[in-house]
């Protein structure tokens, strides 16, 4: 796998014991770990060219200028925008979406218009729509998520009926963080421009694990965030098409995104300074430059291959259970599997599976709505990345035997 090489020397993080064992990293979705390289990198920046980017005219400013800037060139060139001005470094995918519902969804909607989300949203692609329909007059709708455990889905013949002249935006994951869905995106895109939506891919959760083309996939904005996909905490992207971020208001000002401030007034710069007020997060920028030139030597076709093939395994071994719930589509699905046990709670389980170097997540994963359509308080998601291996699922299984024992004896 990966060219013969051993990714998993490249992570510090995963060669120590938890509870006496081998830690079984499998909690990747909520965040991955880094490579030496990426670490090295935010060393490197702030023992030799720590200073603040743009206006400075020393050595080091430019230095760490050229390497922010070389940073977003790189991010479009990661995603196949068609400039590195569509690119807008933020704090992550959070941050990403609040921008655009602030900005644009604050200038551009008004009651009666229609924001369309799906219902397996995660919570930061749901909440800051319904705060700005709330202040603004539109209406938030979701196609609905259909099919039991195994089929679970997007309603996708009803995305039509859906898809009405009132939507002005569609805004979906691109992977559920919890069923493990890939959603036909272009297709998505696609309908929706039909109808003259414009549209929000949330790719939190396949930004690290596959190829994106934003081009090719023909969406208007695409947000994620770099701990996802072995960079940095604190820094994201907000991919914007040109012509929408020119047009959209600050949302937040001060130093750096205008252009000429007067004590009467002030006039901004273009994209994507004018959504970058402050000072912005360049240790991370530059950080996570070298993030994605990791990726692309592991090569993001093999990490799909890979991350896919881990997850179906896991489902299928999991499925042997007894009393086991799993959630999400058994045939092709994101590199991740949740699921519920009849007799145990998901933070029970976690906890013991913890005691066995195994890091899970339990709970309700930012999909409160769903969880609940579900009729699920909780679930446990193990998700997997670049450096797991079969052999991990296998120490997975043995734990989660353990705690089915335990729980179900009485
Ligand atoms: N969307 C999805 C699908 C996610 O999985 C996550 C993180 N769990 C987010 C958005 C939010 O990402 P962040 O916390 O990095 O802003």
């Amino acid at each position: 796998m990966f060219a013969g090489r051993d990714v998993r020397s490249d992570f510090p993080t995963l060669h120590q014991l938890v509870g006496g064992r081998p830690l079984v990293y499998l909690d990747n979705a909520a965040t991955t770990h880094k490579p030496q390289v990426v670490i090295d990198a935010l060393t490197r920046y702030y023992e030799k060219d720590n200073s603040n980017v743009h206006r400075g005219l020393h050595a080091l400013s430019m230095r760490a200028t050229d390497g922010y800037e070389a940073a977003r060139a790189r991010a479009a060139v990661f995603i196949n925008a068609s400039s590195p001005s569509e690119i807008i470094f933020t704090r992550g995918t959070t941050e990403s979406v609040n921008l655009v519902a602030q900005s644009w969804g604050q200038a551009n909607l008004k009651r009666g218009n229609v924001i369309l989300l799906t219902e397996m949203e995660h919570h930061s692609n749901l909440v800051p729509w319904q705060v700005v329909a709330e202040r603004t007059g539109a209406v938030v709708k979701y196609v609905p998520v259909v099919g039991d455990n195994a089929e679970h889905g997007l309603d996708l013949d009803r995305l039509d009926a859906l898809l009405t002249p009132e939507v002005k935006l569609f805004a979906f994951t691109h992977v559920s963080n919890t069923l493990g869905v890939i959603n036909p995106a272009a297709e998505l895109c696609r309908r929706a421009r039909a109808v003259g939506a414009l549209t929000l891919i949330d790719a939190a959760q396949s930004i690290g694990h596959e190829s994106l083309d934003v081009q090719a996939l023909g969406c208007d904005f695409l947000v994620y965030s770099g701990h996802k996909m072995v960079g940095p905490t604190g820094i994201g992207v907000l991919y914007g098409r040109r012509a929408l971020l020119d047009a959209m208001p600050p949302w937040q000002t001060g130093g750096g995104m205008i252009s000429v401030v007067e004590f009467s007034g002030s006039r901004w710069k273009p994209a994507p300074e004018r959504f970058e007020a402050g000072t912005p997060n360049v240790a991370d920028a530059i950080a996570l430059h070298v993030a994605m030139d990791y990726l692309d030597t592991l090569g993001r076709p093999e990490i799909a291959l890979h991350d896919h093939a881990l997850a179906e395994a896991a489902y299928g071994a999991l499925a042997e259970l007894p009393g086991v719930r799993l959630l999400g589509p058994k045939g092709k699905r994101a590199g991740l599997v949740s699921f519920a046990l009849k007799d145990a709670h998901a933070h029970d389980v976690v906890t013991f599976a913890d005691q066995d170097g195994i890091a899970l997540r339990g709970g309700h994963h930012c999909n409160q709505p769903l969880m609940k359509k579900l009729g699920l308080p909780s679930s446990v998601r193990a998700s997997f990345y670049v450096y797991n291996t079969p052999e991990e699922i296998d120490r997975l299984l043995a734990s989660l035997r353990k705690i089915v024992a335990f729980f179900g004896r009485g």
